[in-house]
């Protein structure tokens, strides 16, 4: 299946994807030059930031085609990073049909049920962002009952949205069996349905996304969830991205995250350096080619993170969908601090160490001495944890850290970003 619809998909792309024209000219290559998918390594791989600087040049363009592969359903955009801004990813109807039967396909690989309550705790953004939205698709993709619980607010134009104790309400009233949202998010309305005592006693999955979740935090999340839900309520991590519009899920705890839709999403793992095809079980730079779009349209499309991918049967489900079996890490974001490369994840590994399920946030600001490594963290001080977040954090990296104890809406607050960030660089760009 998957060699039928990359045949179809590289036959317009070598003449309707300008990305794809422009690269396949350099190359000196033709739509003929693609005979199966063991031909797609010749074209080059493309990163984000090639896609946020010119998102029309990789737009299908659709004149001639069917109505259904012409006309623009929707159109998200990326969460951008620390830098970067919202790219546009455009689907068209045909587009939409796929992302449904992939979104079903998501909540089966899961364990959804027909008699299943999604309460959706994603909070609406400033820009059309899947996470609000495809959720209420995905209750539609196999016609179950959702709530949108409405988090925060997100703008000052907007007015409907509710406190976190309105939000337990909501998931009390509606008897919500599958909580989605971000874990950090997840987390906090868990804690206060415990402190209020509301009857929860359906909720029997969370389903994550957005953000990382360490096994000490899933561990804790788990635990919270079976006092106040099911003997055995399990929380199930999903990779998502814009770019998918949906995301790789686990069956089980700790089961990979599987490719929900293989007949429009082929992923390779390259070598991030020389970008040389890995064989499974390699850990390497994760790429996704669109099998079945006409809107946007992504060929070895770097999405950021390293993983490692494995073609064995699900030992979990049984399923011979293709996994990504560590979990994602980002690739791309060193960053200079102190005139030292450090990367993100080693400080936030060595903060998860000391802190578990504790939230926590790094902030990289400039003073007039030079940068400011600054750790936030959601929890009172003990009077030994500052030093020893400190000392771990120099180990991990050679920079002290300033430790500041704050409220736990200091740093997840659906009010401002739909997902907490670990490290935020506040230093003006150079
Ligand atoms: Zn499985």
């Amino acid at each position: 299946m998957q060699e039928r619809y990359f045949a179809e998909m590289i036959a317009l792309a070598a003449v309707r994807h300008p990305r794809t024209r422009e690269q396949m000219a350099q190359c000196r290559l033709s739509g003929e030059d693609f005979r199966s998918l063991a031909d797609l390594a010749r074209l080059p791989v493309t990163r984000k930031e090639d896609y946020m600087r010119a998102p029309d040049a990789f737009r299908l363009e659709t004149e001639g085609l069917p109505e259904e592969m012409r006309a623009v359903w929707d159109v998200m955009y990326t969460t951008g990073s620390t830098v970067g801004t919202p790219t546009p990813f455009i689907s068209t109807t045909y587009d939409f049909f796929r992302i449904l039967e992939a979104n079903r396909n998501m909540l089966r690989l899961r364990g959804a049920r027909s008699d299943d309550i999604i309460a959706s705790l994603f909070p609406l953004t400033p820009r059309p962002h899947g996470a609000f939205i495809r959720t209420l698709h995905a209750a539609a993709s196999l016609n179950l009952r959702v709530v949108a619980a409405l988090p925060g607010n997100p703008s000052p134009y907007f007015t409907l949205g509710n406190d976190l104790d309105r939000v337990v309400q909501v998931l009390a009233q509606c008897r919500a069996s599958i909580l989605w949202g971000v874990p950090s998010y997840v987390r906090r309305v868990v804690a206060r349905a415990e402190e209020l005592g509301a009857d929860c006693s359906a909720v029997r999955l969370a389903f994550v996304t957005g953000e990382g979740l360490p096994e000490p935090a899933r561990a804790e999340l788990t635990a919270a969830l079976r006092r106040l839900g099911t003997a055995d309520a399990w929380v199930s991590i999903s990779y998502g991205a814009t770019e998918m519009q949906g995301g790789m899920v686990e069956c089980a705890p700790g089961s990979g995250y599987h490719n929900p839709a293989p007949d429009q999403f082929f992923f390779e793992v390259v070598d991030p350096q020389s970008l040389a095809p890995l064989d499974d079980g390699k850990p390497g730079l994760v790429l996704l080619t669109h099998l079945r779009r006409r809107g946007t349209v992504l060929l070895r499309y770097a999405l950021g993170d390293i993983s490692t991918l494995s073609h064995d049967r699900c030992p979990h489900c049984g399923a011979w969908t293709d996994r990504l079996v560590a979990m994602p890490r980002r690739a791309d974001r060193l960053m200079k601090l102190k005139g030292t490369l450090v990367n993100p994840d080693v400080l936030v590994q060595a903060a998860e160490g000391v802190l578990g399920a504790h939230e926590f946030q790094f902030a990289v600001s400039s003073s007039g001495a030079g940068d400011v490594l600054t750790l936030k963290v959601a929890a009172g001080d003990d009077g030994m944890l500052a030093a020893s977040l400190a000392e771990a954090i120099k180990r991990a990296c050679g920079i002290t850290p300033a430790v500041e104890f704050v409220a736990a809406d200091a740093i997840s607050d659906p009010s401002r970003s739909w997902k907490a960030r670990r490290v935020i660089d506040q230093r003006r760009p150079m």
